[in-house]
């Protein structure tokens, strides 16, 4: 396996620029998510590592070697897309067998290591079947197959889960990761999928408008957004993001919205105060957004008066929206708390769960 390195990696199509300085170091044995929406480069990034496309400027290195003029077939990269791209007029073990064959590996070789794969992948059964006589998912594990069995440097999968139901995306899911720990693979995978980017990788990148948002570990991304956009995309229900004003009195300062209140620490005021903005966005996740039934007096100030508008029982938790003043909040609580429609409540937000942005278009996280 290899390391792979994206040195300003950059792509213009048609004038227009689609992939924006990429800089990213994957480590040997990583496996490593890009995830963003639909049109933020993902492919292309994951193309130009491949050598399916060349790249505008910048460098791109595997396993310690500049590749980035090196023909596909000379990048020791193995690729999986979301279509399978099986061959329907061969068996699977000669779609396993095929990339070996062209490569003029020896016969008795080829039938050695296509067995090995399939017992790996426990497509045993499946050896003399066409692709047409197999489901999603088994034809998933044969596309996994035709790459693992050329032993390539890196994989490069592109959106392979996309095309499975949702039941057996997440258990390919888990057989994916599996496979990844046991072949200690180096892993470059793509996906829209926010849930499939959090639950593969161990880093993820996350992409917007063919630049780079932010890299990090899946928890720490959620944890600590590094803007706007990653606030709102990684996470489901998003994160509720309020811009609201600072007002402060000798002792007590709120940051306020029509309707939304939070307390404030001393040490965000100051950071408020800091960043030099008269405006900030406080982001807050909805299984932070507390719902307070009945008149409970105590502890937790400011309260919000609210009102629920939809109630989504998920069984294992309940998502909800309200309205609070003129914005909604998502909120989710356990299932066993019963809440309907238009029912009066209170909402709280503990300061220490609330994140600040500056109030740009996109704006940084400030805290
Ligand atoms: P993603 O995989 O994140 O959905 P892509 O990398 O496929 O995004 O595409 C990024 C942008 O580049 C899109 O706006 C897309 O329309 C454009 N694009 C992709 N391939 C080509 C191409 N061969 N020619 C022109 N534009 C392209
Ligand atoms: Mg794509």
């Amino acid at each position: 396996m290899a390391q792979v390195k994206l040195r300003d990696v950059s792509k213009v199509f048609k004038k227009s620029l689609v992939v924006d300085g990429v800089n990213l170091d994957i480590a040997d044995g990583e496996f490593v998510v890009l995830v963003g929406p639909s049109g933020c480069g993902k492919s292309t990034t994951l193309n130009m590592i491949a050598g399916l496309e060349s790249v505008t400027s910048g460098d791109i290195e595997i396993g310690n070697r500049v590749v980035t003029s090196l023909p596909p077939k000379d990048r020791r990269v193995a690729m999986v897309f979301q279509s399978y791209a099986l061959y329907p007029h061969m068996t699977v073990a000669e779609n396993l067998g095929f990339g070996l064959k062209v490569s003029r590996v020896e016969p008795a070789e080829i039938t050695r290591r296509v067995a090995a794969v399939a017992e790996s992948l426990a497509i045993e059964a499946l050896l003399g079947r066409k692709p047409r006589e197999l489901s999603g998912g088994q034809r998933q594990r044969v596309a996994l197959g035709r790459a693992i069995v050329r032993d390539p440097a890196v994989f490069l999968l592109d959106e392979p889960l996309s095309n499975l139901d949702a039941q057996l995306r997440g258990q390919m899911r888990v057989e994916l990761k599996q496979l990844q720990e046991r072949l200690r693979a180096t892993v470059v995978h793509v996906t829209h999928d926010q849930v499939e980017a959090m639950t593969l990788g161990s880093r993820i990148v996350v992409m917007q408008g063919g630049r780079i948002q932010q890299v990090g570990a899946p928890l720490d991304v959620y944890d600590h957004p590094a803007n706007q956009f990653v606030a709102r995309f990684i996470g489901s229900p998003p994160m509720n993001l309020v811009r609201c004003r600072l007002e402060r009195d000798a002792d007590t300062s709120l940051l306020r919205a029509d309707g939304f209140a939070l307390g404030v620490s001393p040490r965000n005021r100051t950071l408020i105060e800091l960043s030099g903005e008269a405006e900030v966005v406080v982001g807050v996740r909805p299984e932070h957004v507390a719902v307070i039934e009945g008149t409970a007096v105590g502890v937790q100030w400011p309260l919000m008066p609210a009102s629920i508008t939809v109630v989504e029982p998920l069984g294992n938790q309940t998502q909800l929206s309200l309205s609070v003043g003129k914005l909604t909040l998502g909120a989710v609580v356990p299932a066993d708390r019963r809440f309907r429609p238009r029912q009066s409540v209170q909402v709280f937000v503990d300061p220490s769960r609330a994140l600040l942005f500056d109030a740009g278009e996109g704006g940084d996280a400030i805290c």
